[in-house]
C-alpha cells in the first residue's frame, strides 16, 4: 500500500458492531467477563483498551514496525525504554537532544545509576570513542533538536551492535513519512506523538515503534506495570492525526525550505540550520536518509541578550512564541531560556545554543504570509 493510502486506513476499520467509519472512543476502564478469565481480550483499561489498540496497530504499519506501544508522552515512553538497563549501564547519547530527554538522563536515569555520555554522534568515530565495555544503548536525535544535526543511523545501528549495544532513534522530528530509522536496522524509535503525528497542538502522548519480540514483551510490560498509558480521547486525536501525515509533512517541508532560503540572504540573519539546505554540513546524508528535510528550521541573529529580540517577538502576528513543534499553525521558540532552559548555560553555549537562536515550527500556512511576518519582525532588532 502507497503512503497516501495507508495514512487514511491504517489501523481503521469500520465498528464491526455498528459500522462505524471511525473508530469508538471506549471510554471505560473495565470490561465485563462471561466467567473468570473469559473476555473478549480487554480486561481493564491500563493494560489494553480498543481505542488505544486501534492507534497502536496504526503507529506500528506506519514506521513499518511490528509492534506500537502508546504512552501518556514522549518522556514517559523514553522512560519506558531507559528501564530496559541496569543501574552501572552505559549510554551514548547525542549532545544536541531535546531539552526534557537530557533532563530524564541526567536528573532521574544518573541518580538511579546509569552512566550517560552525551556526545556528537553525526559523526560515527566520536560515538565509537565513546564506547565502554559496559555500554548497552545508543541514543540518538536526528534531526536533533534545536540545531537540525543528522546524525547516520545505519552507520550508528552496525557500530551498536559490533559492541552489543542497542540503537534508539528519537524520530519526532521527522516521523516515519520522512524517516525510517526501523529499515536502517535501529532497534527501537521513540516518538513525541505530541507533536507531528498529533499535528494539530491538542495533545500529549508517546509511543515506541519496534521489531524484536524480547524487546517488545519487556516494554509491554512495562507499560502496564508502570502504567504511563494514554487516555482513548487522545488515542482518538493521535489516530485521527496521522491521517493527513503525508499531507502535512510534505506542506511543512515545502514551507520550511522556502523561509529557510529567505533567511539565509537576509542581512541580519547569521546562521541558519536547515537540513534542506546546500550548506547544511549534513545535506548529503539528509538527502540519503530522509525523503524530505521536514518542518523544524533553526536560525541566529547577532543579539547579546535576549532582552535585545523584545521588538521582535511583539512584532510577529502569524507565528506563536510557544513551546512544542509540530502543529498545523507555526510556532517560533527561544531555545535558550524555554526549551532548553534545563541545559547548563556554558554547555548551551559550547553546543551553539545562543541568546540570538531562534527555532521555528513552520506550519501549513501560506508561505509568503509567514515570510512576511518574519520579515517584519526582523527589521525590529537594531
Ligand atoms: C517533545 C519531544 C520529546 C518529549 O515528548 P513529550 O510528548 O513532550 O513528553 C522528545 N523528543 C523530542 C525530539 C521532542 O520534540
Amino acid at each position: 500500500m502507497k503512503w497516501h493510502t495507508l495514512a487514511v486506513h491504517a489501523g481503521t476499520e469500520p465498528d464491526p458492531l455498528t459500522g462505524a467509519v471511525m473508530v469508538p472512543v471506549y471510554f471505560t476502564s473495565t470490561y465485563a467477563q462471561e466467567a473468570p478469565g473469559v473476555h473478549k481480550g480487554y480486561e481493564y483499561s491500563r493494560t489494553h483498551n480498543p481505542t488505544r489498540t486501534a492507534l497502536e496497530v496504526a503507529l506500528a504499519q506506519l514506521e513499518g514496525a511490528a509492534y506500537a506501544l502508546a504512552f501518556s508522552s514522549g518522556l514517559a515512553a523514553s522512560d519506558a525504554v531507559l528501564r530496559l538497563l541496569a543501574p552501572g549501564d552505559h549510554v551514548i547519547a547525542s549532545r544536541d537532544l531535546y531539552g526534557g530527554t537530557y533532563r530524564l538522563l541526567r536528573r532521574v536515569f544518573e541518580p538511579w545509576g546509569l552512566q550517560v555520555d552525551f556526545v556528537d554522534t553525526t559523526d560515527p568515530a566520536c560515538v565509537e570513542a565513546a564506547f565502554r565495555p559496559t555500554t548497552r544503548l545508543v541514543w540518538v536525535e536526528t534531526p536533533s533538536n534545536p540545531l537540525l544535526q543528522v546524525s547516520p543511523i545505519a552507520a550508528l545501528a552496525d557500530l551498536a551492535h559490533s559492541r552489543g549495544a542497542l540503537l534508539v532513534v528519537d524520530n519526532t522530528f521527522a516521523t516515519p513519512y520522512l524517516q525510517r530509522p526501523l529499515e536502517m536496522e535501529a532497534d527501537i524509535v521513540v516518538h513525541s506523538a505530541t507533536k507531528y503525528l498529533g499535528g494539530h497542538s491538542d495533545v500529549v502522548m508517546g509511543a515506541l515503534m519496534l521489531n524484536r519480540a524480547d524487546l517488545h514483551d519487556k516494554l509491554r510490560f512495562l507499560q502496564n506495570a508502570v502504567g504511563a498509558v494514554p487516555g482513548p480521547m487522545d488515542a482518538f486525536l493521535v489516530l485521527r492525526g496521522v491521517k493527513t501525515l503525508p499531507l502535512r509533512m510534505q506542506k511543512h517541508s515545502e514551507n520550511a525550505l522556502k523561509i529557510a532560503e529567505f533567511l539565509a540572504t537576509h542581512p541580519k540573519v547569521t546562521k541558519v540550520y536547515y537540513p534542506g539546505l546546500l550548506t547544511h554540513p549534513q545535506y548529503l546524508l539528509a538527502k540519503q536518509q530522509m525523503r524530505l528535510p521536514g518542518g523544524m528550521l533553526s536560525f541566529e541573529v547577532k543579539v547579546a541578550s535576549v532582552e535585545e529580540l523584545e521588538g521582535f517577538w511583539r512584532a510577529l502576528q502569524i507565528f506563536t512564541l510557544a513551546e512544542s513543534l509540530g502543529g498545523v499553525e507555526s510556532l517560533i521558540n527561544h531555545p535558550a531560556t524555554m526549551t532548553h532552559a534545563s541545559i547548563p548555560e556554558e554547555q548551551r553555549l559550547a553546543l551553539g545554543i545562543t541568546p540570538g537562536l531562534l527555532r521555528l515550527s513552520v506550519g501549513v500556512e501560506d508561505p509568503d504570509d509567514l515570510i512576511e511576518d518574519l520579515k517584519n519582525a526582523l527589521s525590529k532588532i537594531s
